[in-house]
């Protein structure tokens, strides 16, 4: 908040009024004090313009083999809580019940004061999500992974005591399936790092979530192998910052694994490439000396202290996000403004008064009330070959589309015309030119330009070392394209 920058400057002044009144050249330095006063105010004035940076820190609590790891995690939240900066733990299953069966009260207690939210049950076991959700479609899916992941998120409930406040997935391991899950186990915020789909590297809404995901080119992290690098993320920090100072705020992603602090390959290779040994079987991963571990934890402080030199920057969890961000609800939509929009394209619009989506805006062109409401689960076709609809067969279907949107809180695949259908891009671009008035309705061809947002690349967007080798997954990008009517900018309040 820049108010809180303003409020320090203010504070300034005051001391500097009150050491100049002791000085023996009172009247020369009272002139010199009232420039300096004035200096200060312009800068004020110039910094209260400036947009608030929020830098989302997340540690993915991952490694339940290596028991160092626990201790790098208890570190991690010691050094921050001195820092005055709180992240946010996104912690495995298996992770939480370790610890507790490790007895680590201290870890679970030094991370509760922090932000706590889920990283899957077993993260790397197979079969991980992206692999078991690849064949399977929209419900049936989002009901295997909620089968699978319910038990993870009781037992962070019942272990740190509170509802985890984001999801990410482990690795790449990303489906659009889980979002529905995710919502029923009332988690609100996605929180990770992949690039199925994004907005401009700002946090967006997909699937009903809130999403920080896909941030580049806000997204910044030292290295953690090289403390000489650190000048040069410094600058890459400060460049980020004042672009997102500049356009009225924004956020910055920064995370790291706690085991990465003390281990030198990653405990999940146990599980490389679909591999699946039993228990007995693992191997810990190799440990860092004492040594290359706190110049890794020197190294995240002096990253910390770096950005809290900002005025703009604040630290901000998962969990104060929804609250610095606006709602997805529709305020005051503009029908004519979205008929021509969507008349041209189906993607996402900003106005004055907000953020929409295509499904938000067809909603308000069928004369609904907007409300949140999922994709369709396939892609429809059209079938109908007349250029024009009579206008009492196009009513009807307007009928019928609405009643399907409101009864499942799903947009349909397509929209029956008599015994013939249009696709949902067809039939909104269809419906957005519609004057409303003459006898026929001239049958457009839909443009789901909102689509474009979702990976093309099928290997590469799932490219992870535990997935089987040569894993891809277009059927997930696919069922993330149809969801992309929900896609938009969110909007700082
Ligand atoms: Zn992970």
């Amino acid at each position: 908040m820049p108010y809180l920058a303003v409020a320090k400057l203010l504070a300034f002044i005051k001391l500097k009024l009150r050491k100049q009144t002791h000085s023996h050249f009172r009247t020369l330095r009272r002139n010199c004090m009232l420039r300096l006063t004035f200096a200060l105010l312009l800068a004020a004035v110039a910094l209260a313009a400036e947009g608030p940076v929020y830098v989302v820190l997340w540690f993915d609590t991952e490694d339940y083999i290596e028991p160092a790891a626990d201790d790098a995690a208890l570190r991690i939240a010691t050094d921050l809580e001195n820092l005055g900066v709180r992240a946010t733990f996104k912690v495995v299953g298996e992770k939480a019940r370790v610890l507790e069966a490790r007895g680590r009260r201290d870890v679970i207690r030094a991370l509760s004061r922090h932000d706590i939210g889920y990283h899957s049950n077993y993260h790397s076991f197979q079969p991980t999500p992206a692999l078991y959700l690849r064949d399977m479609g929209w419900l049936d899916g989002a009901a295997e992974f909620e089968r699978r992941e319910r038990p993870g998120v009781a037992d962070i409930q019942r272990i740190f005591g509170v509802t985890p406040s984001c999801y990410g997935q482990p690795g790449s391991s990303w489906a659009p399936q889980t979002y529905r899950a995710l919502l029923r186990m009332g988690i609100p915020v996605y929180l990770d790092e992949a690039d199925h789909v994004g907005i401009e590297g700002q946090p967006f809404w997909f699937g009903g979530m809130l999403n920080v995901f896909h941030m580049s080119p806000f997204l910044i992290r030292p290295s953690l192998d090289d403390e000489n690098l650190l000048p040069q993320t410094f600058e890459q920090f400060d460049r980020a910052a004042e672009k997102l100072e500049a356009r009225g705020g924004g956020v910055i992603s920064t995370y790291f694994h706690p085991t990465e602090f003390v281990t030198s390959a990653f405990w999940d290779l146990n599980f490389a490439k679909g591999a699946s040994p039993e228990r007995n079987e693992w191997k810990n991963p190799p440990r860092r000396s004492a040594e290359d571990s706190e110049r890794r934890y020197r190294i995240l402080a002096r990253y910390v202290e770096h950005a809290k030199t900002r005025a703009s920057v604040h630290f901000v969890t998962a969990r104060e996000l929804p609250m610095l961000y606006e709602s997805s609800a529709v305020r005051a939509p503009n029908r004519e403004q979205i008929a021509r929009h969507m008349a041209g394209r189906q993607t996402f619009l900003v106005t004055d008064t907000g953020s929409l989506s295509a499904a938000d805006m067809l909603q308000v062109l069928l004369g609904m009330e907007p409300a949140a409401v999922e994709g369709p689960v396939a892609r429809g076709d059209t079938t109908y070959r007349e250029n024009e609809i009579p206008r009492t067969a196009f009513e009807h279907a307007k009928t019928d589309a609405a009643g399907f949107i409101r009864t499942s809180r799903r947009l349909p695949a397509d929209v029956w015309v008599g015994s013939k259908k249009l696709s949902l891009p067809d039939f909104a671009a269809t419906l957005a030119a519609d004057d409303g008035a003459s006898p026929t309705v001239a049958v457009r061809k839909g443009n789901p330009e909102m689509e474009k947002y979702v990976s093309t690349d099928a290997a590469g967007a799932f490219s992870w070392p535990i997935h089987p080798e040569g894993f891809s997954a277009p059927q997930l990008l696919e069922m993330a394209r149809l969801q992309a009517w929900t896609l938009k900018p969110a909007r700082l309040k």
